[in-house]
Protein backbone atom coordinates (compact mmCIF):
# COMPACT_ATOMS: atom_id res chain seq x y z
CA UNK A 1 0.00 0.00 0.00
CA UNK A 2 1.59 3.31 -1.24
CA UNK A 3 2.46 6.05 1.23
CA UNK A 4 -0.54 8.67 0.10
CA UNK A 5 0.01 11.41 2.85
CA UNK A 6 -3.38 10.26 4.64
CA UNK A 7 -2.41 11.60 7.88
CA UNK A 8 -4.23 14.76 9.47
CA UNK A 9 -3.02 17.58 11.42
CA UNK A 10 -5.17 17.37 14.86
CA UNK A 11 -5.41 19.94 17.62
CA UNK A 12 -6.96 19.22 20.86
CA UNK A 13 -7.71 22.86 22.40
CA UNK A 14 -8.62 22.79 26.33
CA UNK A 15 -10.42 19.38 26.47
CA UNK A 16 -11.99 19.35 29.58
CA UNK A 17 -14.07 16.37 30.88
CA UNK A 18 -15.68 15.22 34.41
CA UNK A 19 -17.35 12.32 35.86
CA UNK A 20 -18.88 12.89 38.82
CA UNK A 21 -15.96 14.72 40.70
CA UNK A 22 -12.83 13.04 38.92
CA UNK A 23 -11.28 15.11 35.79
CA UNK A 24 -10.78 12.59 33.48
CA UNK A 25 -9.40 15.61 31.19
CA UNK A 26 -8.29 18.45 32.83
CA UNK A 27 -7.44 21.37 30.09
CA UNK A 28 -5.69 19.26 27.85
CA UNK A 29 -4.21 20.86 24.90
CA UNK A 30 -1.97 19.15 22.55
CA UNK A 31 -1.13 19.29 18.80
CA UNK A 32 -0.22 16.60 16.46
CA UNK A 33 1.50 17.10 13.08
CA UNK A 34 1.31 15.43 10.00
CA UNK A 35 2.27 11.52 9.84
CA UNK A 36 2.99 12.07 13.88
CA UNK A 37 2.13 8.91 16.47
CA UNK A 38 2.13 10.75 19.69
CA UNK A 39 2.27 8.20 22.89
CA UNK A 40 0.39 9.24 25.62
CA UNK A 41 1.42 7.68 28.82
CA UNK A 42 0.36 7.81 32.31
CA UNK A 43 -0.55 5.89 35.70
CA UNK A 44 -4.09 3.95 35.16
CA UNK A 45 -6.45 6.30 35.50
CA UNK A 46 -4.98 9.21 34.22
CA UNK A 47 -6.68 10.09 31.58
CA UNK A 48 -5.11 8.33 28.74
CA UNK A 49 -7.76 6.82 26.94
CA UNK A 50 -10.64 9.29 27.40
CA UNK A 51 -8.02 11.66 25.54
CA UNK A 52 -8.39 8.54 22.60
CA UNK A 53 -12.18 8.55 23.17
CA UNK A 54 -12.47 12.33 22.92
CA UNK A 55 -10.29 12.60 20.04
CA UNK A 56 -12.37 9.61 17.92
CA UNK A 57 -15.41 10.66 19.31
CA UNK A 58 -16.36 7.68 21.30
CA UNK A 59 -17.22 10.60 24.05
CA UNK A 60 -18.16 14.08 24.55
CA UNK A 61 -16.16 16.43 26.24
CA UNK A 62 -17.51 18.77 28.49
CA UNK A 63 -15.85 21.97 26.75
CA UNK A 64 -12.52 22.20 24.49
CA UNK A 65 -12.34 22.05 21.00
CA UNK A 66 -11.07 19.04 18.56
CA UNK A 67 -10.07 20.56 15.27
CA UNK A 68 -8.92 18.74 12.59
CA UNK A 69 -7.41 19.44 9.34
CA UNK A 70 -8.52 23.17 10.41
CA UNK A 71 -12.06 21.64 10.65
CA UNK A 72 -13.65 21.76 13.87
CA UNK A 73 -15.16 17.98 14.24
CA UNK A 74 -15.91 17.94 18.22
CA UNK A 75 -19.20 17.80 17.59
CA UNK A 76 -18.89 15.07 14.58
CA UNK A 77 -20.58 11.54 14.35
CA UNK A 78 -17.59 9.22 14.95
CA UNK A 79 -18.67 7.29 11.78
CA UNK A 80 -17.83 10.32 9.80
CA UNK A 81 -14.18 10.80 11.37
CA UNK A 82 -12.00 9.29 9.22
CA UNK A 83 -10.10 7.68 11.91
CA UNK A 84 -9.68 3.88 12.84
CA UNK A 85 -9.22 2.07 15.98
CA UNK A 86 -7.29 -0.68 17.10
CA UNK A 87 -8.31 -1.75 20.92
CA UNK A 88 -6.94 -4.08 23.58
CA UNK A 89 -8.37 -6.93 23.05
CA UNK A 90 -8.40 -7.19 18.74
CA UNK A 91 -12.14 -6.82 18.31
CA UNK A 92 -12.49 -9.25 15.85
CA UNK A 93 -15.70 -10.49 14.30
CA UNK A 94 -15.57 -14.31 15.21
CA UNK A 95 -17.76 -15.60 12.21
CA UNK A 96 -15.79 -13.82 9.43
CA UNK A 97 -12.71 -14.88 7.56
CA UNK A 98 -9.54 -12.89 8.33
CA UNK A 99 -10.28 -11.57 4.66
CA UNK A 100 -13.82 -10.53 5.54
CA UNK A 101 -12.58 -8.86 8.44
CA UNK A 102 -10.11 -6.51 6.90
CA UNK A 103 -12.73 -6.18 4.02
CA UNK A 104 -15.45 -4.97 6.11
CA UNK A 105 -14.95 -1.21 6.82
CA UNK A 106 -14.47 -0.52 3.29
CA UNK A 107 -18.10 -3.05 2.44
CA UNK A 108 -19.60 -0.26 4.83
CA UNK A 109 -18.37 2.32 3.05
CA UNK A 110 -19.63 0.53 -0.37
CA UNK A 111 -16.46 -0.14 -1.86
CA UNK A 112 -16.90 -2.48 -5.19
CA UNK A 113 -15.85 -6.02 -4.53
CA UNK A 114 -12.93 -6.04 -6.86
CA UNK A 115 -11.38 -3.37 -5.27
CA UNK A 116 -12.21 -3.89 -1.71
CA UNK A 117 -10.74 -7.41 -2.25
CA UNK A 118 -7.42 -5.79 -3.09
CA UNK A 119 -7.28 -3.64 -1.17
CA UNK A 120 -7.70 -5.78 2.01
CA UNK A 121 -5.11 -8.35 0.08
CA UNK A 122 -2.65 -5.22 0.54
CA UNK A 123 -3.60 -4.56 3.74
CA UNK A 124 -3.06 -8.31 5.28
CA UNK A 125 0.39 -8.29 2.92
CA UNK A 126 1.54 -5.07 4.95
CA UNK A 127 1.06 -6.99 8.15
CA UNK A 128 2.44 -10.23 6.52
CA UNK A 129 -0.56 -12.00 7.21
CA UNK A 130 -1.36 -12.95 3.01
CA UNK A 131 -1.40 -16.58 3.66
CA UNK A 132 -3.71 -16.33 6.10
CA UNK A 133 -6.94 -15.01 4.74
CA UNK A 134 -9.03 -17.83 4.65
CA UNK A 135 -9.20 -18.82 8.23
CA UNK A 136 -11.20 -17.23 11.07
CA UNK A 137 -9.83 -15.61 13.89
CA UNK A 138 -10.33 -17.99 16.35
CA UNK A 139 -7.48 -20.59 14.79
CA UNK A 140 -4.63 -17.74 15.40
CA UNK A 141 -2.75 -16.58 18.02
CA UNK A 142 -2.97 -12.85 19.79
CA UNK A 143 -0.24 -11.36 17.51
CA UNK A 144 -1.61 -12.43 14.15
CA UNK A 145 -5.22 -11.30 15.56
CA UNK A 146 -3.78 -8.41 16.51
CA UNK A 147 -2.15 -8.16 13.18
CA UNK A 148 -5.63 -8.57 11.07
CA UNK A 149 -7.06 -5.68 13.96
CA UNK A 150 -4.50 -3.31 12.28
CA UNK A 151 -4.78 -4.56 8.76
CA UNK A 152 -8.87 -3.82 9.35
CA UNK A 153 -7.49 -0.26 10.55
CA UNK A 154 -5.34 0.69 7.88
CA UNK A 155 -7.18 -0.76 5.24
CA UNK A 156 -9.17 2.50 5.84
CA UNK A 157 -6.20 4.61 4.79
CA UNK A 158 -7.54 6.49 8.42
CA UNK A 159 -6.04 10.07 8.61
CA UNK A 160 -5.98 9.41 12.18
CA UNK A 161 -5.01 5.90 13.69
CA UNK A 162 -5.83 5.39 17.38
CA UNK A 163 -4.51 2.64 19.62
CA UNK A 164 -5.52 1.85 22.60
CA UNK A 165 -3.03 -0.09 24.83
CA UNK A 166 -2.86 -2.39 21.52
CA UNK A 167 0.01 -4.44 22.65
CA UNK A 168 -1.11 -5.38 26.53
CA UNK A 169 -2.72 -8.53 26.01
CA UNK A 170 0.73 -10.07 24.55
CA UNK A 171 3.56 -12.19 25.95
CA UNK A 172 6.66 -9.89 25.87
CA UNK A 173 8.67 -11.16 22.66
CA UNK A 174 5.50 -10.65 20.35
CA UNK A 175 4.85 -7.73 21.91
CA UNK A 176 8.21 -5.90 20.77
CA UNK A 177 7.98 -7.33 17.38
CA UNK A 178 4.80 -5.93 17.53
CA UNK A 179 5.70 -2.49 18.41
CA UNK A 180 8.29 -2.34 15.86
CA UNK A 181 6.14 -3.14 13.01
CA UNK A 182 3.14 -0.90 14.18
CA UNK A 183 5.89 2.45 14.33
CA UNK A 184 6.81 0.65 10.80
CA UNK A 185 3.74 0.76 9.02
CA UNK A 186 2.50 3.53 10.39
CA UNK A 187 5.44 5.89 9.13
CA UNK A 188 4.96 3.63 5.61
CA UNK A 189 1.20 4.81 5.42
CA UNK A 190 1.37 8.58 7.05
CA UNK A 191 -1.16 8.39 9.35
CA UNK A 192 -1.22 10.31 11.94
CA UNK A 193 -1.16 8.12 15.49
CA UNK A 194 -2.40 8.22 19.02
CA UNK A 195 -1.12 5.17 21.21
CA UNK A 196 -2.20 4.97 24.67
CA UNK A 197 -0.03 3.11 27.06
CA UNK A 198 0.99 2.56 30.48
CA UNK A 199 4.41 0.89 29.33
CA UNK A 200 7.13 3.15 29.37
CA UNK A 201 9.51 1.15 27.73
CA UNK A 202 7.02 1.04 24.57
CA UNK A 203 6.39 4.83 24.83
CA UNK A 204 10.12 5.52 24.22
CA UNK A 205 10.56 2.59 21.74
CA UNK A 206 7.67 3.93 19.53
CA UNK A 207 7.06 7.86 20.06
CA UNK A 208 7.66 10.87 17.92
CA UNK A 209 6.49 12.26 21.50
CA UNK A 210 5.20 11.48 24.24
CA UNK A 211 2.80 13.45 26.18
CA UNK A 212 2.55 12.35 30.00
CA UNK A 213 -0.43 12.47 31.99
CA UNK A 214 -1.46 12.82 35.43
CA UNK A 215 -4.81 13.81 36.84
CA UNK A 216 -6.05 14.62 33.98
CA UNK A 217 -3.56 16.75 33.22
CA UNK A 218 -0.52 16.65 30.55
CA UNK A 219 2.39 17.06 32.46
CA UNK A 220 4.82 17.58 29.44
CA UNK A 221 4.62 16.65 25.79
CA UNK A 222 8.24 15.94 24.03
CA UNK A 223 10.16 14.02 22.15
CA UNK A 224 11.34 10.77 23.85
CA UNK A 225 15.05 12.12 24.78
CA UNK A 226 13.97 14.86 26.29
CA UNK A 227 11.27 13.46 28.02
CA UNK A 228 14.20 11.08 29.78
CA UNK A 229 16.89 13.87 30.17
CA UNK A 230 14.80 17.11 31.08
CA UNK A 231 11.62 16.16 32.61
CA UNK A 232 9.33 18.78 33.27
CA UNK A 233 9.00 17.98 36.79
CA UNK A 234 9.55 15.44 39.62
CA UNK A 235 6.51 13.60 38.34
CA UNK A 236 8.15 13.27 34.69
CA UNK A 237 11.29 12.08 36.20
CA UNK A 238 10.56 9.41 38.60
CA UNK A 239 7.83 8.29 36.31
CA UNK A 240 10.18 7.28 33.08
CA UNK A 241 13.84 6.16 34.03
CA UNK A 242 15.26 4.65 37.37
CA UNK A 243 16.34 7.65 39.93
CA UNK A 244 17.91 8.51 43.28
CA UNK A 245 16.94 10.71 45.41
CA UNK A 246 19.82 12.27 46.90
CA UNK A 247 19.87 14.89 49.73
CA UNK A 248 21.67 18.32 48.70
CA UNK A 249 21.51 22.04 49.16
CA UNK A 250 20.69 24.10 46.42
CA UNK A 251 22.85 27.50 46.18
CA UNK A 252 22.07 29.85 42.91
CA UNK A 253 21.36 27.24 40.67
CA UNK A 254 24.24 24.96 41.76
CA UNK A 255 23.16 21.46 43.54
CA UNK A 256 25.90 20.89 46.58
CA UNK A 257 26.91 17.23 47.22
CA UNK A 258 29.35 16.73 49.94
CA UNK A 259 32.26 18.84 47.97
CA UNK A 260 30.99 18.19 45.05
CA UNK A 261 28.74 21.00 42.55
CA UNK A 262 26.71 19.84 40.61
CA UNK A 263 24.74 22.59 38.09
CA UNK A 264 21.27 22.30 38.23
CA UNK A 265 19.38 22.67 35.08
CA UNK A 266 16.06 23.68 33.35
CA UNK A 267 12.99 24.43 35.44
CA UNK A 268 14.21 22.63 38.28
CA UNK A 269 16.90 25.57 38.43
CA UNK A 270 14.52 27.91 39.46
CA UNK A 271 13.98 26.55 42.93
CA UNK A 272 14.86 28.50 46.02
CA UNK A 273 17.69 27.87 48.14
CA UNK A 274 18.65 25.85 50.77
CA UNK A 275 18.14 21.98 51.48
CA UNK A 276 16.67 19.82 48.67
CA UNK A 277 16.42 16.48 47.26
CA UNK A 278 17.74 16.00 43.41
CA UNK A 279 16.84 13.40 41.77
CA UNK A 280 19.81 11.76 39.30
CA UNK A 281 19.72 8.72 36.61
CA UNK A 282 21.89 5.63 37.46
CA UNK A 283 24.21 6.07 34.55
CA UNK A 284 25.33 9.77 35.67
CA UNK A 285 26.88 8.11 38.90
CA UNK A 286 30.30 6.89 38.62
CA UNK A 287 31.95 4.88 41.80
CA UNK A 288 35.51 4.92 42.12
CA UNK A 289 37.37 2.63 44.43
CA UNK A 290 40.19 4.65 45.61
CA UNK A 291 38.61 6.77 48.74
CA UNK A 292 40.72 9.93 48.40
CA UNK A 293 40.74 10.97 52.24
CA UNK A 294 41.06 14.72 51.16
CA UNK A 295 37.10 13.73 49.77
CA UNK A 296 33.85 14.66 52.11
CA UNK A 297 32.51 12.24 54.05
CA UNK A 298 28.90 12.80 52.20
CA UNK A 299 30.97 11.83 48.77
CA UNK A 300 31.83 8.23 49.70
CA UNK A 301 29.46 5.53 50.20
CA UNK A 302 29.83 1.75 50.63
CA UNK A 303 28.56 -1.23 48.21
CA UNK A 304 25.44 -2.74 49.24
CA UNK A 305 24.62 -5.21 46.23
CA UNK A 306 25.92 -5.99 42.67
CA UNK A 307 23.91 -7.04 39.89
CA UNK A 308 25.29 -7.86 36.52
CA UNK A 309 22.95 -7.10 33.56
CA UNK A 310 24.69 -8.03 30.84
CA UNK A 311 26.15 -5.02 28.56
CA UNK A 312 25.69 -2.65 32.51
CA UNK A 313 26.34 -3.89 35.74
CA UNK A 314 23.66 -1.68 38.08
CA UNK A 315 25.44 -1.43 41.96
CA UNK A 316 23.21 0.22 45.09
CA UNK A 317 25.36 1.94 47.12
CA UNK A 318 24.36 3.21 50.51
CA UNK A 319 26.09 6.38 50.99
CA UNK A 320 27.47 8.30 54.43
CA UNK A 321 24.14 9.98 54.76
CA UNK A 322 22.17 6.62 54.65
CA UNK A 323 20.91 7.51 51.39
CA UNK A 324 20.47 4.78 49.08
CA UNK A 325 21.59 5.11 45.55
CA UNK A 326 21.70 3.36 42.36
CA UNK A 327 24.81 3.65 40.07
CA UNK A 328 24.82 1.97 36.31
CA UNK A 329 28.35 1.40 35.34
CA UNK A 330 30.62 -0.89 32.66
CA UNK A 331 30.42 -4.50 33.75
CA UNK A 332 34.26 -5.08 33.83
CA UNK A 333 34.42 -1.81 36.25
CA UNK A 334 32.21 -3.75 38.33
CA UNK A 335 34.13 -7.04 38.11
CA UNK A 336 36.13 -5.32 40.89
CA UNK A 337 33.57 -4.11 43.20
CA UNK A 338 32.69 -6.84 46.31
CA UNK A 339 29.61 -5.40 48.86
CA UNK A 340 31.23 -3.94 51.94
CA UNK A 341 33.40 -2.10 49.99
CA UNK A 342 33.75 2.00 50.53
CA UNK A 343 33.95 3.86 46.93
CA UNK A 344 33.91 7.40 46.75
CA UNK A 345 30.74 9.20 44.33
CA UNK A 346 30.92 10.88 41.61
CA UNK A 347 27.98 12.61 40.07
CA UNK A 348 28.18 13.62 36.10
CA UNK A 349 27.83 17.45 35.39
CA UNK A 350 24.07 18.22 34.04
CA UNK A 351 22.85 14.81 35.74
CA UNK A 352 20.30 16.94 38.27
CA UNK A 353 16.89 15.62 36.30
CA UNK A 354 14.60 17.32 38.67
CA UNK A 355 14.87 18.70 42.23
CA UNK A 356 12.19 17.54 44.78
CA UNK A 357 10.46 19.33 47.35
CA UNK A 358 12.37 19.13 50.11
CA UNK A 359 12.75 15.64 51.81
CA UNK A 360 15.52 17.12 54.31
CA UNK A 361 14.88 19.47 56.50
P1 LIG B 1 -6.09 2.94 32.40
O1 LIG B 1 -4.64 2.89 32.03
O2 LIG B 1 -6.39 2.25 33.70
O3 LIG B 1 -7.02 2.53 31.28
P2 LIG B 1 -6.52 5.72 31.76
O4 LIG B 1 -5.36 6.61 31.96
O5 LIG B 1 -6.84 5.33 30.37
O6 LIG B 1 -6.43 4.49 32.72
P3 LIG B 1 -9.21 6.76 31.82
O7 LIG B 1 -9.86 5.45 31.44
O8 LIG B 1 -9.14 7.80 30.77
O9 LIG B 1 -7.76 6.51 32.40
O10 LIG B 1 -9.96 7.33 33.09
C1 LIG B 1 -9.67 8.59 33.67
C2 LIG B 1 -10.50 8.76 34.92
O11 LIG B 1 -11.89 8.87 34.57
C3 LIG B 1 -10.41 7.60 35.90
O12 LIG B 1 -10.44 8.10 37.20
C4 LIG B 1 -11.64 6.78 35.59
O13 LIG B 1 -12.06 6.08 36.73
C5 LIG B 1 -12.65 7.84 35.18
N1 LIG B 1 -13.60 7.34 34.18
C6 LIG B 1 -13.32 6.97 32.91
N2 LIG B 1 -14.42 6.57 32.25
C7 LIG B 1 -15.45 6.69 33.13
C8 LIG B 1 -16.86 6.46 33.06
N3 LIG B 1 -17.44 6.01 31.93
N4 LIG B 1 -17.59 6.67 34.18
C9 LIG B 1 -17.03 7.14 35.30
N5 LIG B 1 -15.71 7.40 35.45
C10 LIG B 1 -14.92 7.18 34.38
Amino acid sequence: MENENVGAEVKLIDLNKKYGETKALDHLSCEFHRGEMIVLLGPSGCGKTTALRALTGLMQVDSGQIIVNGRDITMMNPAKRNMAMVFQQYSLFPNMTVQENVEFGLRVRKMPVEQRTRKAREALEMVGLADQASKYTHQMSGGQQQRVALARALVLRPEVLALDEPLSALDAKVRVQLREEIRRLQQQTGSTALFVTHDQEEALAVADRIGVMKDGKLQQLAEPWRIYNEPANEFVATFIGESSRIPAVIRDGVALVGDQQVPVLGTSSKRSNGKATILVRPEAVQLQLAVEETRNAENCGTVKEIQFLGSTAKIQVEMVSGTALTAQINPSEAMVLVPGQRVSIQIEPKAVLAVARDENP
